[in-house]
This record gives structure tokens, sequence and C-alpha cells, in this order.
């Protein structure tokens, strides 16, 4: 089974509740109530349904850092060919923002949303970032900071 791994120590289970096979995905448990007691037809179709998650968060996971490492330096290339390697920096450079993930509880949960939850993400922020276009000099910086804030809001839709 490709995607069922053991890890008890990540799931919040209460005490008494019992879960016989815990399905993990990057960091998110789906627990398989009663799994050994389940007719065989049951079990394939539980296992597909695991691998439909599993492929699910895979496209996930590839569009995500696809559209937050790659694409930028797509864009630069294309759009600002003459001098696509420094523009390709500023733009990763703003995956500086996500450190006030910091300041967040947990700071990595793939079910949360960051946009308006992380305060470099707020919507004040992306007002500002919005508002750097309207200046030459800090265009680049927040081409790339919009972008970031896009392929983080586009995650959301990932979350189930
Ligand atoms: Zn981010």
């Amino acid at each position: 089974m490709l995607y069922k791994l053991s890890c008890k120590g990540l799931s919040k289970k209460k005490e008494n509740e019992s879960y016989n096979d815990l399905l993990c995905v990057q960091g998110r448990c789906f627990d398989l109530p009663n799994y050994a007691k389940q007719s065989s037809a049951d079990k394939v179709h539980g296992l597909q349904h695991n691998l439909e998650i599993g492929i699910m968060e895979t496209v996930r996971f590839l569009i995500h850092y696809g559209l937050h490492f790659l694409f930028p330096i797509l864009v630069a290339y294309i759009f600002f060919r003459k001098k696509w390697k420094l523009v390709s920096l500023v733009f990763l450079s703003t995956m500086l923002v996500d450190l006030d993930h910091l300041f967040a509880e947990q700071i990595f949960d793939a079910n949360r949303c960051s946009i308006n939850f992380h305060p470099l993400h707020s919507y004040y922020a992306i007002l500002v970032y919005a508002l750097g276009l309207f200046w030459k000099k800090t265009r680049t910086i927040s081409l790339g900071l919009i972008f970031h804030m896009l392929t983080d809001w586009q995650d959301c839709f990932w979350i189930h």
C-alpha cells in the first residue's frame, strides 16, 4: 500500500478511540476504521479511495511548488529575458514572506489556508503589495509577492 504509513503520533486521537489503521499523506491523517474487519471488496474500494487522495495530494504538491519555484523563473525568462537571472532571484526572494509562519503555533499545516491567516499573507499586506505595482522600483518585487499570494490562494481550494 503506497500511501499507508503508521503515524499515530501525528494524529490527535482521543484516548479509548481505536483506529485500526491510519492513512497519512503529507502530515495529514485519515483513519480507516475497522480496516481488518472489512470485506476484501471494501478494502479494494478503500485502497482506491486512498490512492485517489494520495494522487490528489501529489498533484497539489507539484502545482504549489511548481508555481512557487519553476513558474517565476519561467516568467522571468520569457518577459525579462535580458535580466532574467536577477528577476528570478527577486521573484524567488518573495518566499521570505513565509517567515511569518514562524509566528503561528503550528508552523506548517497542509489543512490551513495561509491567505488572511499569517500577517504577511493578510488582505492588508496584499493591498500594500498591490500598491507597490505603481512604482517602478517596487514593481518587480510586488509582482512576485502578488504571485506568491495567488499561489497560496489556489492551494486553499485543495483543502478538504
Ligand atoms: Zn506563502
